[in-house]
Formats: structure tokens, C-alpha cells, sequence
């Protein structure tokens, strides 16, 4: 099965790495989402950029082990004001890759892949990582207040003044008081 040039640099080649116990691999790049195939099952919420890889490679005893971290960044729309939040985060991954045969495979250990063949391929491993990441429901901050429902005045920013608005009573608590938004 042909790996696509852009996934190439996210092979390891395991032989290698474990004639000699101790030493790793670093795989540092950065790689479009459509190439490592993240399908959003999200209805707005997206990648947006390349996501960017810094992982490390160790030969074990009896195992390879991968570590480090994935930088990505999401844009979806706010679930109560609809406007477009972007969001950049690090998630940390660690992984062990065995040998078919290894006990952890009977077990059914958690971050436990089984190396088929001679390489090791991170790019199954960053791709549910990354898709995992994506909000399922995005929020453009812990006191966005959405829209009036009324005149359709955006209430985190403007104060409409109609009357049938209903107010939540935790709210009511706040009037008067400044928010402080700088973060
Ligand atoms: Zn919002
Ligand atoms: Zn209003």
C-alpha cells in the first residue's frame, strides 16, 4: 500500500530504530489536514492551517515509543452568538508501538499500535488525535450571552432594552458590575 509523498515524512523506519535500544527518531513538520485525511464530523468546525508535528521516536526494550506534541487550529462558529471563534492548541501524544505478538496486544492496551511491517506510520495516530480535538460545540467565551431574541442585538456587547427580554437571575446579580474581558 503506496503512502502518499506528503505522509512520507511520517514513517519511521522501525528496523532501524530498534537495532539499537535507546536511540530515537525525531519527526518534526508540519502537514495539511486534507492530507492526512481529518474529516471534521462537526457541521462548521474545521482545521484551518497546516497542523504542526513535534514528535519523538525511542526504541525500548521490547517496544518503540512515541511522544510529544501536535499544534492544530480550529474555527467554528460560537454555539450561542454564531460568530467565528479560532482556536490554537498543543495536544500532548504519547503512543506505544509493538510488534505483533507483544502482550499489550492480547490486552488491548490503550495507545498500543501494532507495527505491521517494517515502518511506523504516526499519521493514523495525529489524525484521530486531531479530529478528537475539534469542539463540539464552540464557545466563543464562558460569558458570551448570544443574541436577543427579540430585536436580534448581540447582548454581550449591546443592551436592547426590550422589555419582554427574560433575564437570567444570575445575571441580574452582575448588573452594574464591570466585566473584565482582557485575557
Ligand atoms: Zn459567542
Ligand atoms: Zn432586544
Amino acid at each position: 500500500m503506496g503512502v502518499p509523498p506528503a505522509l512520507r515524512p511520517l514513517l519511521v523506519n522501525a528496523v532501524e530504530l530498534r537495532r539499537q535500544p535507546g536511540a530515537s527518531r525525531q519527526v518534526a513538520t508540519a502537514i495539511d489536514p486534507e492530507e492526512l485525511g481529518c474529516e471534521s464530523p462537526v457541521p462548521g468546525v474545521r482545521l484551518s492551517g497546516q497542523v504542526g508535528i513535534d514528535l519523538t521516536a525511542t526504541s525500548g526494550a521490547d517496544d518503540i515509543g512515541v511522544t510529544g506534541s501536535i499544534t492544530l487550529t480550529w474555527i467554528g462558529p460560537c454555539r450561542r452568538c454564531l460568530s467565528e471563534v479560532e482556536r490554537t492548541v498543543d495536544v500532548e501524544i504519547a503512543e506505544r508501538f509493538v510488534s505483533p505478538g507483544h502482550p499489550a496486544v492480547d490486552e488491548r492496551a490503550d495507545g498500543t499500535t501494532v507495527i505491521e511491517g517494517d515502518q511506523i506510520d504516526l499519521a493514523p495516530i495525529i489524525r484521530d488525535v486531531a479530529v478528537l480535538e475539534l469542539p463540539a460545540a464552540p464557545l466563543c467565551r464562558e460569558e458570551c450571552r448570544g443574541w436577543c431574541p427579540q430585536c436580534g442585538a448581540e447582548l454581550s456587547t449591546d443592551s436592547c432594552g426590550c422589555e419582554t427580554e427574560r433575564r437570567d437571575p444570575r445575571w441580574a446579580a452582575l448588573d452594574g458590575v464591570v466585566l473584565d474581558d482582557s485575557d
